[in-house]
């Protein structure tokens, strides 16, 4: 199988998964994938959390043939193009208030990198005698991710995939993620916001002239198991950073374009970033584009004589690629023509309530739910809130065992996500839970 000889997968350890018969998607038609054989699996995690309208969708396969038929890349390097300026245009006034430039680049951990990058020259260039060897850290929370680069490793939270990387990285500052299920005895969410706003504003009070910038995953921390951000810290957040003159990056890559059942997930505190990063849904799956948006203010500071050195020297060849930014207009289009926010309610609530019955399950010990991103948490043992140990694959087996039942979802550690494509009807979601129910019930009964 040339899969196997061949190919080296993301986040895989490939001995396991060269003992197993690989899944190999051949095409996808609306909220489905098929693979070489025919089978037919309903995408319960959207592909990898970018799908928005369903697969092979015939208005954005036209926006990417008629772009096709015209140009696929030129750089922005000392050029514009059409779909890049119109995209730009769009993004400022779909984002929160206040943000006013686009940067271009082609996945979220470089959207992120360069955040991160600007967030610390921007200080620099505001004020170097004031700044000179200050403002040159960052704050993140714990189980943090925010991509692979290395600049993105370095706010990364997650020990799993981070800590072999700490000797490469720049240093950063722990917060407390609000994880309301492990930090609180039964499941406090006001108490959980408060204990870890305190604990941010200790950290600030003492360090806020070494911190450029703090980064987080508004409302929803993904890829550490759906972590659900308690009301109002997120606002919180937002608060301590003005307080403390640190500029906010809301890492928007997995949340943003419906995900939390606004558009963005920073609307639902009224919270205006200084930075917002956009991936994963702009080209609704299609294909790789993400874009940092930027204050009016933070822009302005890197203007200057080209002899005066401010320029952002950062770019990727694929910057503003114009395959991807006609693609992201049609799925902003569509978002916007079909109505997709509003028709996200009656969604959000189908899942609500399909998702009770698994709190009665054995080994659920929690269900989260925030719009359309759900982590169902298994444990061992619901009093101790024990996991299962690595070496069972409990999680796995779930997975595998949905797949024969006709659903992809994906375990983050412990954690069962479903992140359902935006576009799924009522039917599709019922059936991807039941499905998921099913496999949870029958794989953690026999997971002694
Ligand atoms: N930031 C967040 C919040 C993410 O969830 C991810 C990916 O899952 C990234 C950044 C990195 O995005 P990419 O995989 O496109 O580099």
């Amino acid at each position: 199988m040339w899969d196997k000889e061949y190919v080296w997968h993301p986040f895989t350890q490939m001995k396991t998964y060269r003992r197993e018969k690989p899944l190999i998607i051949e095409r996808g038609e609306g909220s489905y994938l098929y693979d070489v054989e025919g089978n037919k699996y309903l995408d319960g995690y959207s592909s990898l959390w970018v799908n928005v309208h369903g697969h092979n969708h015939p208005e954005l396969n036209e926006a990417l043939i008629q772009q096709a038929g015209k140009i696929a890349h030129s750089t922005l390097l000392g050029a514009a193009n059409v779909p890049s300026i119109l995209l730009a245009k769009k993004l400022v006034e779909i984002t929160p208030k206040g943000l006013t430039k686009v940067f271009y680049s082609d996945s979220g951990s470089t959207s992120v990198e360069i955040a991160l990058k600007m967030a610390y020259q921007y200080w620099q260039l505001k004020d170097p005698i004031r700044y000179a060897g200050k403002k040159n850290k960052f704050i993140s929370l714990r189980e943090a991710y925010h991509g692979d680069t290395i600049g993105s490793v370095s706010v990364g939270g997650m020990e799993t995939f981070h800590h072999i990387f700490k000797p490469l990285l720049f240093e950063r500052l722990e917060a407390p993620a609000p994880y309301t299920y492990r930090l609180t005895e039964n499941n406090d969410a006001e108490a959980c916001k408060m204990l870890c706003l305190k604990a941010l504003d200790t950290m600030l009070r003492e360090h806020h002239e070494e911190i450029a910038g703090l980064i987080i995953e508004p409302l929803v921390q993904g890829a550490a198991g759906m972590i659900t951000a308690p009301d109002g810290f997120l606002r919180g957040v937002r608060e301590l950073c003005t307080r403390y003159n640190v500029l906010m990056i809301a890492d928007e890559v997995a949340v943003g374009f419906g995900r939390t059942g606004t558009l963005f997930a920073c609307e639902q505190e009224n919270v205006e970033p200084d930075f917002l990063c956009v991936a994963k849904g702009l080209t609704a799956g299609y294909l790789p584009l993400a874009a940092t948006l930027v204050r009016e203010e933070i822009y302005e500071a890197f203007l200057g004589e080209p002899e005066e050195l401010r320029t952002f020297f950062h770019g990727h060849t694929y910057t503003g690629n114009q395959l991807a930014c006609a693609v992201a207009l049609k799925n902003i289009e569509l978002i916007e023509r079909e109505k997709l926010i509003d028709s996200l309610v009656a969604k959000i609530e189908c899942l609500a309530q399909n998702l009770e019955k698994f709190h009665t399950l054995p080994h659920v010990g929690d269900v989260r739910q925030r719009g359309m991103m759900v982590g169902i948490e298994l444990v061992q043992d619901k009093d101790s809130k024990k996991t299962f140990p690595m070496h069972m694959q409990v999680e796995h087996n779930v997975i595998l065992h949905a797949r024969q039942n006709g659903a992809i979802i994906r375990p983050l550690g412990p954690v069962i996500v479903l992140m359902p494509i935006l576009s799924m009807s009522l039917e599709e979601l019922e059936q991807l839970t039941d499905i998921t129910y099913e496999a949870i019930k029958t794989v953690t009964a026999q997971a002694y």
